[in-house]
């Protein structure tokens, strides 16, 4: 390997052999630089060298010797492979096993010295090292052996994720030739300045120290510095989009009091102080002439959807269109259906538009609906004739054209698929989107999410999105009760219900989710087909789980009462006729899939009642219990379980525990850890970034020092390496 460089394909590098490169290609790594990007996962300790006289039983030491004798055995009982040796130093003498290895004889010759580092147990006949980690050293001396020479023993040892049948032992051994090589040419892309302000390890120091470390906090400061290196990365481009949007241009809506006072005065309660804040803070917003960006975060039941309607309602009569999306075609009706009631004295024409509903859209004028076909509603949404269009993810379809398109709303932002929720982390992209279909300006985004975002999240990713918080529920709402049931609280339960049904209230009754069989549907190697089929299957498993639990209440337990039942599988006419006779009270009982998981709002209902509980996550059962608690009355939560595991319970007990979905959210990653935050992976950031996440004095630290940088150069002219990363960068968002 006579000319190697760090974009050399790995197939080039003489030593690693076809089977290694298609492993090493599987983990994603092609070149070089590639392969000192492999990162360990932690370290092992072996840096403590001991004379052989003061190991101790059960403890894993490192020691240096030379060896006396070596050889292999085969046991009686195992017909297992022993190497056998005894190793030696100017204090003494101890055993030696190796299990299963029987090629180290070829390896480790009698007269050799090694260093060896493994536990020491108690055999038949007296104390040996098992299975020691082992390499052979030139002369026996502690000191002279220092950690630079040493790879896999007697100091800090790195251990790689054994993904793929790669051993660390192997790996270090690569990246270590590899190193010695070639590590003086990686470039640091990172500016001096920012590198000495921040007090960070200098790339060649960062990536020796990451595998190879003189100390554990050595090892720590080379993670900080990738992980600087990446959060950075992430801030640049987060803070150049932010640069452009505010070049973008956009309409400014003037705040009408009289009449946002009108609206607020036709409604049957007084607005929260949260919710008067927030709107304030959105209607400001909107009088600029660059685009809003806003996230509008409360809890489940804060009232959210009142503030982004009085958003709407001032666009609407400042001459402009609203655009409001929300994910499930339920949640994006229930909105039409509000909105018509809402703005009933307004005069606003209202259209409903969803990839399902193609035949019949309605559109309602002064409260009446009339339904017209597809192509006038998108005839009459491009001559700006439809005031506001509501609905799913049809929204952004090419085909939809908005004539003056001013104000788009997202609800429940964080539903959005992997791919739209990408589109999203990008502040101007779903803008763009909508600005594909409105060359002149582009329009104000406000979105809306229950799910708390941490800090640290709401500094990198959302870095570029203004917050407004609802902190507070509306007044005389009464904490829902959370119970668990297990099988033998049932009756009683049933007998609550059927309280709670006499007194008027109404019931949601949730079934699990089925997860499909997917032995059948195992394709080698198309996931997502598979995922899709497992998908479908699983949604059909749902709707029987629904007949099935519908028939059971309703002949069974609740004969006396009105049940209905809502699936995914259902026309979406037959859904919207069983959400509005719901809401009627037509039903006291209503036997879900979790398709009314998110938005959904039947203030008379009091109880939800979760079947196998266990099978959905703790965001997504706040939100189930978000659908009651409502209104005035006191409302409950039953989830039902027969699973006991401390897992469950753990989970199960934090929903108990804490009525507020932040310090949920916390829990959760504490139970679970960092998981797949806001498509964070789609991203390329591998794990020691997302653990970094979490620590919100690095997120600020390279927050800083982005805003610093670009504030001196915005078009990184001097930094002509970074900027090729951060373009780099740029570019694999955008492919995603
Ligand atoms: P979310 O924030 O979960 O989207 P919604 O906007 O659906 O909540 O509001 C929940 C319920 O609370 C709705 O029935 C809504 O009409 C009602 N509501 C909203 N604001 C208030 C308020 N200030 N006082 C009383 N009820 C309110
Ligand atoms: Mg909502």
């Amino acid at each position: 390997m006579a000319n190697i460089n760090l974009s050399t394909p790995i197939q080039q590098i003489s030593g690693i052999g076809v089977i290694f490169q298609k492993k090493l290609k599987k983990l994603g790594i092609q070149t070089v630089r590639d392969v000192f990007y492999h990162f360990p996962h932690r370290y092992e300790d072996f840096s403590n060298i001991i004379s052989i006289s003061k190991v101790k039983l059960n403890k894993t030491v490192c020691v240096q010797g030379k060896i006396l004798e070596i050889k292999n055995k085969r046991t009686w009982k195992k017909k297992m492979f022993l190497t056998q040796s005894i190793i030696q130093d100017n204090t003494g003498a101890i055993k030696v096993i190796w299990f299963r290895q029987p090629y180290l004889v070829r390896a480790l010759k009698k007269g050799d010295n090694v260093c060896l580092a493994g536990k020491i147990v108690l055999g038949d006949d007296g104390a040996y090292i098992s299975n020691p980690a082992y390499e052979k050293i030139s002369i026996l001396d502690a000191r002279q052996n220092s950690i630079s020479n040493l790879t896999h023993t007697g100091r800090i040892v790195s251990v790689y994720p054994e993904t793929e049948g790669l051993s660390s032992r192997w790996l270090r051994y690569v990246i270590k030739s590899l190193l010695v090589k070639l590590s003086r040419d990686i470039q640091d892309i990172l500016p001096l300045k920012i590198i000495q302000e921040n007090n960070l390890l200098s790339i060649q120091q960062a990536v020796w120290q990451i595998h190879f470390p003189n100390s554990i906090a050595l090892a720590k400061k080379a993670q900080e510095r990738f992980s600087f290196e990446k959060l950075f990365l992430i801030e640049l481009a987060v803070l150049t989009a932010r640069m452009q949007l505010d070049k973008e241009k956009a309409a400014p809506i003037l705040m009408d009091i009289d009449l946002v006072k009108k609206f607020v005065k036709s409604l049957s309660f007084k607005l929260t102080d949260s919710q008067r804040k927030s709107a304030w803070q959105i209607l400001k917003d909107l009088e600029k002439t660059k685009p809003m960006n806003r996230l509008l975060e409360g809890d489940v039941g804060s009232g959210k959807t009142i503030v982004a309607l009085i958003a709407a309602l001032t666009t609407i009569k400042a001459g402009y269109q609203v655009a409001l999306m929300a994910p499930t075609e339920i949640l994006a009706k229930q909105h039409f259906q509000e909105v018509a009631n809402r703005f009933r004295d307004f005069n606003i024409n209202i259209g409903f538009l969803t990839g399902k509903q193609d035949k019949f859209i309605s559109k309602k004028i002064k409260g009446e609906t009339i339904e017209i076909s597809k192509e006038k509603l998108l005839e009459k949404t491009k001559k700006s004739e439809i005031d506001i269009l509501i609905g799913t993810h049809s929204l952004i379809q090419d085909q939809v054209k908005f004539g003056n398109l001013g104000l788009v709303i997202l609800d429940e932002q964080h539903r959005f698929g992997v791919k739209q929720r990408a589109n999203l982390v990008q502040p101007d992209k779903t803008q763009k989107q909508f600005n594909k279909l409105n060359k002149k300006n582009i329009p104000h985004l406000l979105s809306m999410t229950a799910t708390p975002i941490p800090r640290t999240l709401a500094l990198t990713i959302y870095g570029d999105l203004d917050l407004s918080l609802i902190k507070q529920l509306p007044k005389g709402r009464k904490k829902i009760i959370t119970k668990i049931v297990t099988p033998l609280d049932r009756q009683n339960t049933y007998n609550f219900i059927r309280k709670q049904a006499k007194k008027k209230r109404q019931i949601f009754v949730i079934c699990p989710k089925i997860e499909a069989q997917n032995s059948k549907l195992k394709t080698q190697n198309n996931i997502s087909k598979e995922k899709k089929e497992k998908d479908i299957i699983s949604s059909w498993a749902d709707v029987k789980a629904v007949k099935e639990e519908y028939e059971k209440l309703s002949k069974q337990v609740f004969p006396e009462l009105r049940l209905a039942m809502l699936h995914g599988k259902m026309t979406p006419k037959e859904k919207e006729k069983i959400m509005k006779d719901f809401k009627n009270q037509k039903f006291d009982i209503l036997v879900s899939t979790s398709v009314i998981e998110v938005g959904i709002d039947v203030p008379n209902a009091t109880v939800m009642f979760i079947e196998g509980a266990e099978r959905f996550g703790l965001a997504q059962l706040h939100q189930f219990r978000g659908r009651v608690g409502r209104s005035k009355y006191q409302s409950f939560c039953f989830l039902s379980t027969d699973s006991f595991s401390s897992k469950t319970n753990k989970r199960l007990k934090a929903l108990i525990s804490s009525a507020d979905g932040f310090s949920l959210a916390e829990k959760d990653l504490e139970i679970r850890g960092p998981g797949d935050f806001s498509g964070m992976r789609q991203w390329g950031i591998p794990d020691l970034t997302m653990n970094s996440l979490k620590d919100i004095f690095l997120v600020e630290k390279t927050r800083a020092a982005a805003q610093k940088i670009l504030n001196q150069d915005p078009k990184l002219k001097t930094y002509p390496l970074l900027k090729k990363s951060l373009q780099k960068f740029q570019e694999r968002i955008h492919l995603e």
